[in-house]
């Protein structure tokens, strides 16, 4: 089969790669139907990533159908179509039963195509493990691509805004965005919120968060806007969806005494000087980490399926899985109006 692998900072080739085979009986094979590329696939892509291994297979956001099972797997079947989310667990230990795969007792709670450990699923076909608890077949009235939104993106999004304690009435900002940002803008209005202040430097984005009712801002000109709208009170709610110090930094700044700051930006900085002496002056709550998608989709599914949450919107760009390293390059550039991507095989 081919496959898109990674060879050093941007360089990701589609080329040959062994077909993924059972390693336990436990396991299914998924030929990939659609495959997503992620903000944090960049940080793989400019050569930071999360291991040293070269070669291996990116991606961990990818819809499919089952093409085989292991003797142990009773609950998904062959033809069945299935969204896999993007980290992994055992499926029987009780962090997982929880839907929270990131504390499996197993250590199996690690995505796909960070390292040689786990491939990724930009490719024709991948092995799903614990395929019971790692494949979820998709319900019916949710499209294929939005149950690829769902993967990661989307339930990323409702869980940052989950964590910003968003409630009926809050006020909130957005920073960051890209399609996560912008499903962040769409969930805290579902989940009440009166208004909501999106902020990010490019102005076709801007133009996306408006369009689903924010008021978007420049980065330069948001906490001056915002001190002034608020009379000086600032922000109930704040997430954080840029990973980068000045975007935690002016969240710390945009949220309200007693308020909550969600950061959901995958962070790389290692000497950040978070303000202490502020947060507690101001009572602040700060969450930040991952998401565990599963936890999100008993949400996230009937949100869809009413039409409350529309993540297909966000697809920006359709091509085939041979042109992979070009859709890097586009996403990473984010030119021609580049938000989610989606590679089919050829
Ligand atoms: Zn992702
Ligand atoms: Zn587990």
């Amino acid at each position: 089969m081919k496959a898109l692998r990674y060879h050093g900072a941007r360089d990701i080739r589609h080329e040959p790669m062994d077909d993924p085979v059972l390693e336990s009986d436990r396991d299914a094979i998924i030929r990939m139907d659609a495959c997503s590329i992620c903000g944090s696939d960049l940080h793989i892509y400019h050569g930071h990533g999360f291991s040293e291994d070269i070669g291996f297979c990116v991606g961990h956001e990818a819809v499919g159908e089952v093409v085989e099972v292991g003797r142990a797997v009773s609950r998904v079947k062959v033809g069945d179509k299935v969204m896999v989310p993007a980290a992994v667990g055992c499926g029987a230990c009780r962090s997982c039963l929880a839907g929270n795969v990131l504390n499996c007792a197993f250590g199996q709670g690690s995505c796909y195509g960070l390292s040689a450990r786990l491939q990724g699923v930009q490719a024709e076909a991948f092995r799903v493990p614990a395929a019971d608890m790692n494949a979820v077949p998709i319900p019916e009235g949710v499209s294929g691509d939005q149950a690829l939104m769902m993967t990661d993106a989307l339930a990323t999004a409702w869980f940052g805004a989950r964590n910003a304690d968003i409630r009926p009435g809050s006020a909130v900002a957005i920073i960051g965005l890209g399609p996560i940002g912008l499903m962040a803008v769409d969930s805290a209005f579902v989940m009440g919120a009166h208004v909501v202040y999106a902020i990010d430097p490019i102005a076709e984005r801007r133009a996306l968060a408006a369009e689903a009712g924010a008021i978007a801002l420049h980065p330069q000109d948001a906490l001056e806007t915002i001190r002034e709208a608020t009379k000086g009170h600032k922000l109930d709610c704040v997430v954080e969806v840029v990973g980068s110090d000045a975007t935690v930094d002016l969240a710390l700044r945009l949220v309200a005494r007693r308020g909550t700051v969600s950061v959901i930006g995958v962070q790389q900085s290692r000497r950040y000087a978070f303000p202490l002496e502020r947060a507690f002056a101001a009572g602040l709550t700060f969450r930040i980490g991952t998401c565990s998608v599963p936890e999100e989709l008993p949400a996230l599914f009937p949100l869809v399926q009413s039409g409350r949450l529309r993540p297909e919107r966000y697809i920006s760009h359709r091509m085939p899985l041979s042109q992979g390293s070009e859709a890097y390059r586009l996403f990473d550039s984010r030119e021609a109006g580049a938000l989610k991507m989606v590679l089919a095989p050829d």
